[in-house]
């Protein structure tokens, strides 16, 4: 096992396009990072630079105490999780996961044993090793590669959207084995995806990239509770956080024609974040809350989200069930739950 060390690293390619622009970041022994944002981002091409798929244009990568730049993918001691699953069709699903070891001429009995372990660990029986991975369900088939990965012992695993081919309830299935696996294996880990929830759940770094550059690193939930940008606070988090156009006037922040108590005062034109949990509803207008015109309900079972308009600015609300939702709603906020955006950078305001 090994830390992994990304250090200036940039991906220009030959058209010219930088898709990777100096980015830096450690994930330590053991740890599980995950590489989040949108499509196009960059987060595969960098995962393919670790893996020694795609050249690094400028900038170092380090796996444990080896600088791999110039080590061929074969060489560099990691296993890569793909999301077509990459198995091959005409083997069976043993000789699948001993594949890799035989490449590496490891005894057949060593294979073996490392196959029935990784079999015993992912739960695939005796007659799935024997199968065709045509004859395997999807999730199984995303087993076996996981499999694949585990026999090799490899200083760390690379997952490349590896659970986006299955459907919406064996994605959350795998997504927890994938994090007991990990737990368990204590394998250093890093795993790209474009899905913020995943990326949450798995994380113990999350990196989350706009436009080929890092827009913030951190645990997910101090992410979560302090984007640094409104690119981060529209991303992660389901529903998205309501970012208002706002005005701050001192100790006050007018938003429309409706004025919120600050926790710190602020002047001029500013963006403001609510996460949709954050709004408390009142039983009627109160000084210092939201008046919010009622569009539409989304009933979600357990809660529900009211979409809604402040001042002709879009805004959701979660409400528990137990609320009655009207035509026209009064919300009040925390001083502590309201995030201040810079108007022209994006970036997060002091304090
Ligand atoms: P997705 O989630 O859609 O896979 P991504 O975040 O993984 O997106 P990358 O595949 O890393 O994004 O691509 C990053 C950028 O680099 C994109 O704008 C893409 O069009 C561009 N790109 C990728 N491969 C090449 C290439 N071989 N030549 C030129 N540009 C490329």
């Amino acid at each position: 096992m090994a830390q992994v060390v990304l250090n200036n690293v940039k991906k220009i390619y030959d058209n010219g396009f930088e898709a990777v622009k100096g980015v830096s970041f450690t994930v330590p022994d053991g740890g599980f990072c995950v590489l989040v944002g949108p499509s196009g981002c960059g987060k595969s091409t960098l995962l393919r630079m670790v893996a020694g798929l795609e050249r690094i244009s400028s900038g170092d990568i380090h796996i444990g105490e080896r600088k791999v730049n110039e080590i061929e993918p074969m060489d560099r001691d990691i296993a890569m999780v793909f999301q077509n699953y990459a198995l091959y069709p005409h083997m069976s699903v043993y000789d699948n996961m001993a594949y890799g070891l035989r490449n590496r001429r490891t005894a057949e009995s060593d294979i073996a044993g490392r196959v029935k372990e990784a079999a015993r660990i992912l739960e695939l029986s005796d007659d799935m090793l024997k199968r065709k991975p045509r004859q395997l369900s999807g999730g199984q088939r995303q087993r076996v590669a996981m499999g694949r990965a585990i026999v090799r012992q490899p200083a760390a695993f690379l997952f490349d959207e590896p659970l986006s081919n299955l459907d919406a309830k064996l994605r959350v299935q795998m997504r927890g084995e994938i994090k007991q696996l990990q737990q368990r294996l204590g394998t250093t880990s890093i795993y790209v995806t474009h899905d913020q929830l995943e990326a949450m759940t798995l994380a113990d770094v999350l990196v989350v990239l706009n436009g080929g550059a890092i827009e913030q690193i951190g645990a997910p939930l101090e992410i979560y509770r302090k984007p640094a940008s409104t690119f981060v606070a529209a991303f992660i988090g389901s529903p998205a956080m309501n970012v208002l156009k706002g005005r701050g006037e001192g100790g006050t922040l007018g938003i429309g024609e409706a004025r919120l108590a600050l926790s710190h005062p602020v002047s001029g034109e500013v963006l403001v974040g609510l996460r949709a949990e954050d709004l408390q509803p009142l039983s009627g207008p109160a000084p210092g809350s939201l008046p919010v015109k009622l569009r539409y309900v989304e009933e979600l079972g357990a809660h529900r989200l009211m979409h809604g308009e402040i001042g002709g600015q879009p805004l959701v609300v979660s409400l528990g069930m137990e609320h009655a939702i009207g035509d026209e709603m009064w919300f009040g906020v925390d001083p502590g739950a309201i995030h201040l955006f810079d108007a022209v950078t994006r970036s997060r305001l002091p304090g």
